[in-house]
């Protein structure tokens, strides 16, 4: 997102994705170096891949969820770095650690933080204003959909036997159910059939695109709870 102060990331790819991520920021018109800030979802390596990059080369200051930052220095283990063994000794320090309710500014971009608990104890979700330069849309960000550290072996594991971040998960989708936005982004591209989308909206280019939307993806996903 461009802030006109400098560009805002969400969520950083993959361990292994420096040269994807900037080939991508090219390819969009903007420059990487300007990256000021980046807002990872939740700290599992599968999005905060490229933030440590990123800082050590442009400066970028790397955001996060404060439960996820302490995850880090307290159970480095649930990050998932283990299972990129290329980035085995990646960990980091976030620049700041987002606490419940927040209201930040990035540039022109005021965003409201939420902590949505449950796929991580850090994962947040947040809500700001975007432009076409005609109208003003309302966006939101769910940055703690997957099931996969909900299953029962999982949470064992971890020490959860009452299978807690199940109701938790639950709990959080509830508080941010009822924001109103008229573009809803889910942390995995599959959440909300983002590839599917876009390549509609590049064949037909007039169509408004199909990501804009009422809310109503993050309702399909309650729904489908059969954990
Ligand atoms: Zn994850």
């Amino acid at each position: 997102m461009d802030t006109g102060d400098g560009l805002l990331l969400f969520d950083a790819g993959n361990c292994g994705a420096e040269a994807m991520l900037i080939h991508s920021i090219w390819e969009m018109g903007f420059r990487p170096q300007d990256v000021k800030w980046i807002i990872l979802s939740h700290g599992h390596v599968d999005h905060f891949g490229a933030a440590p990059f990123f800082r050590k080369m442009f400066g970028t200051k790397i955001y996060l969820g404060q439960p996820d930052a302490e995850m880090f220095r307290t159970a480095p283990e649930q990050s998932m770095i283990q299972e990129s063994s290329s980035c085995i000794d990646m960990l980091f320090e976030a620049d700041h650690e987002i606490e419940e309710g927040e209201i930040l500014t990035f540039g022109n971009t005021s965003i409201q933080f939420y902590l949505v608990p449950g796929h991580t104890r850090g994962c947040i979700s947040c809500f700001f204003n975007v432009t076409d330069g005609i109208s003003i849309k309302r966006a939101g960000y769910y940055g703690g959909f997957g099931f996969n550290t909900l299953q029962k072996d999982f949470l064992l594991e971890i020490g959860d036997i009452k299978l807690e971040a199940r109701k938790v998960y639950l709990n959080s989708i509830d508080k941010v159910i009822s924001q109103k936005v008229d573009i809803f982004m889910g942390n995995h591209a599959s959440n909300v059939d983002l590839l599917k989308k876009g390549s509609i909206c590049s064949n037909i280019p007039e169509k408004i695109p199909s990501w804009i939307q009422k809310a109503g993806e993050i309702t399909w996903n309650k729904k489908s709870r059969n954990f």
